[in-house]
């Protein structure tokens, strides 16, 4: 639970702003308006108050900017990280997702505090979620996991059968079909890496034109990580999740 880099909130704000400057010159470079590009925090294995000092100095920033800018989202991998510090965040409201594998006997927990599951790589996983919010009496936001890659190492859903989870999530009762996510190619070329991205997009538009019940809302795509979210930005991202870069290596 410790990173490498200075672990001073000063440190991380300064990433923060340099992160949110990447960002905003890839948006510019793509063509694409600002602020159509959501940053998600990856914070696996960042200590709460780090996460902390991050969105305090999110806020600060955003307090001071000419322009509106959308919050930072802050993502976890494990359900037990989730849990673990959700509740040190909690005074300061960040809206938070579960990017890692949910196994069916942590929907619960999952749901106590994450507002979006951005990993639906299943019919069952997508009830169960569904079941549980049903319950709870709410709705929850939810992404399918897709493996453009076909990395056997990589979770997710395959291309090809990704429009028809996602089909059957739209139409699952408490749950709201948000898009798609991808963890992108290992790959040195950057080509393949992109070509993953555009595959993702090519999904989520075809799944959109084809109009099914609960599909019109499927418009994100939460795609690129610090290595890489030039190209997942290029190519439609409207979440890119980054860690690195904003906390510095992780070693645990
Ligand atoms: C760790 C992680 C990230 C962030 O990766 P960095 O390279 O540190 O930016 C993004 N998405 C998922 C699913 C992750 O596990």
């Amino acid at each position: 639970m410790t990173v490498t880099t200075p672990t001073a909130g000063d440190g991380v704000a300064a990433r923060l702003v340099a992160t949110r400057h990447r960002v905003a010159a890839a948006e510019r470079s793509a063509g694409r308006a600002a602020g159509t590009v959501r940053l998600l925090l990856a914070t696996k294995t960042v200590p709460a108050e780090l996460v902390r000092a991050a969105l305090v100095a999110d806020a600060a920033a955003r307090q001071s900017a000419a322009t509106a800018v959308a919050p930072v989202l802050v993502g976890e991998n494990r359900v037990q990280e989730l849990v673990a510090k959700a509740p040190a965040l909690a005074d300061l409201a960040p809206e938070l997702h579960l990017i890692g594998p949910l196994q069916s006997n942590k929907v619960n927990h999952t749901l106590c505090w994450a507002a979006c599951v951005q990993t639906v790589d299943s019919v069952e996983l997508a009830s169960r979620i569904g079941e549980r919010a049903g319950v709870m009496d709410r709705s929850v936001d939810v992404m399918v996991q897709v493996n453009v890659s076909g990395e056997a190492t990589k979770r997710g859903v395959a291309p090809e059968l990704a429009a028809d989870l996602a089909a059957a999530v739209a139409a699952t009762p408490a749950l709201t079909l948000r898009g798609f996510m991808t963890v992108g190619a290992n790959s040195p070329d950057l080509a393949v890496v992109r070509a993953g991205y555009a595959g993702l997009r090519e999904i989520r538009d075809a799944v959109l034109a084809s109009a099914a019940p609960g599909t019109a809302t499927a418009t994100e795509l939460s795609m690129g990580m610090t290595g890489d979210l030039e190209a997942a930005i290029a190519e439609g991202a409207t979440i890119v999740r980054v860690g690195t870069a904003v906390f510095g290596a992780r070693v645990g």
